[in-house]
Formats: structure tokens, sequence, C-alpha cells
């Protein structure tokens, strides 16, 4: 992808494939998703040496890139088709956004945090993922200018479901949040018409806690 994505990065990446799969993850596109995104590129250089560990970092702001499995749990469950409008809350890195590029979705995604929202947005066109949309704002908002979308992500943590991001899903389309506050639930609401949603669960996560507003 870049010339800063060398063989040995592959290598490892594609070891950090094989430790997801092992973990269940039988989706093979998402799979082979995970194995194009650099991860290195996403992280803090002291950090470089962790980037193909499945293991969540710190980004900065307090932050953290998300642990490769969980990624890769959240981007199976929305069950991706090429073309699919899709809304992320909580850009943080980028790296979620990526590998929704990569399974051919176009990806709008929102972060309150400006100091990395500035620093995602500068970062993502410069290693090639220059169509994803980024915004600063709160996602409990969603992206009323956008919606309605096929799929929605969250992740971030939060004990209820933002109203404004069930009213902006497709009838038919896919939410996969993690509902809980000290741990949470992954869980997936498909929109089966206007007015009625189907839940299910997906066990328990660990992430930051979805937030109210824009931070400076
Ligand atoms: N998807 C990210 C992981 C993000 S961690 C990645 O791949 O790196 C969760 C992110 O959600 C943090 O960056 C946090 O600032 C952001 N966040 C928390 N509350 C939010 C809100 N209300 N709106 C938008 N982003 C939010």
């Amino acid at each position: 992808m870049t010339s800063n994505d060398s063989f040995r990065h592959k290598g490892l990446r594609n070891r950090l494939v094989e430790e997801i799969r092992k973990k269940g993850i039988i989706d093979h596109k998402v799979l082979e998703a995970i194995g194009r995104v650099p991860r290195h590129l996403f992280m803090d250089s002291s950090f470089i040496q962790m980037a193909y560990k499945d293991q969540a970092f710190p980004i900065g702001q307090g932050q953290t890139i998300s642990q490769p499995y969980t990624v890769a749990v959240q981007t199976s469950l929305l069950e991706i088709q090429p073309g699919d409008q899709v809304l992320e809350i909580g850009t943080g890195s980028g790296y979620q956004a990526a590998v929704l590029y990569e399974m051919g979705a176009f990806v709008f995604s929102v972060e309150r945090q400006k100091r990395l929202f500035q620093k995602t947005a500068k970062l993502l066109p410069e290693i090639g993922y220059r169509e994803v949309r980024l915004f600063l704002g709160d996602g409990n908002d969603g992206l009323p200018a956008f919606a309605p979308f096929d799929k929605i992500i969250v992740t971030a943590g939060i004990s209820d479901i933002p109203s404004n991001l069930l009213l902006q899903l497709k009838p038919g389309g896919l939410m996969v949040i993690p509902l809980g506050e000290r741990s949470q639930t992954m869980t997936r609401i498909k929109r089966l018409n206007e007015d009625d949603f189907e839940q299910e669960t997906f066990g328990e996560f660990a992430f930051v806690p979805m937030l109210k507003g824009i931070a400076k």
C-alpha cells in the first residue's frame, strides 16, 4: 500500500490473521481485509513493534486502537456487502474505518475528539484511504445529512442505544454496538421495518466509554 509497508510487516500481519482465525473468525473477507491494512501505520511510533499483536493500544487523548480480534468480530457481525453505506461512531486511529473500506464499504466515520480527528484526517489520505469520509461531531447525533445507512458500527461503550442511530438505519439494516457501563455486551440490532427491531448478543468486551459533545 505504501513504501512504509514492508514484507516484514506483511509477514507479521499474516501471523496476526492466523491468530484471529484460530480465535474463531471464519469470514474470509474479513480476514483478508485485516491482512491488507497496515496497522503499524495507525499507531504511535513507540508502539510499532506491538502493532501486530492481538491487543488494544493507546493512540493519544486517552483513547485506544481496538484489538484486532474485536475489529474482526464487529466487522463480521456487520455482514458488509460491497457498496454498503456504513456509519462508524468513534473514528479513533481510523483502523476500523480502513478495514471497512477494504471490505468495499462507503465509510462515514464520526469522532468527538478534535485532536484525534485532525490526526486521522491527515493520516488516512497519506496511506491511501482517501475515500473514507471523516467528521468531527458527537456520534450520539449520528450523521443525519448522510442517513439512512445500511450498517452502523459503534466502537465505544454505551449503556443505551442512541435513538438517533436507530432512526438512521435503513429497514433491513444492521447496527453493531457494545452495550454496558463497566464491560460491554456486543449487541447486534436488525431493523426489520419502520417500527420493529430485533436484538442479538455476542459476548463480553471492553471499550472506552462513548461520551457526549465535542472535545477540543
Ligand atoms: N474505531 C477506533 C477505536 C476507537 S476507540 C479505531 O479503530 O482505532 C473509541 C473512540 O470513540 C475514541 O476515539 C473516542 O474519542 C470516540 N468517541 C467516544 N464518544 C464519542 C462520541 N460521542 N462521538 C464520536 N466519537 C466518540
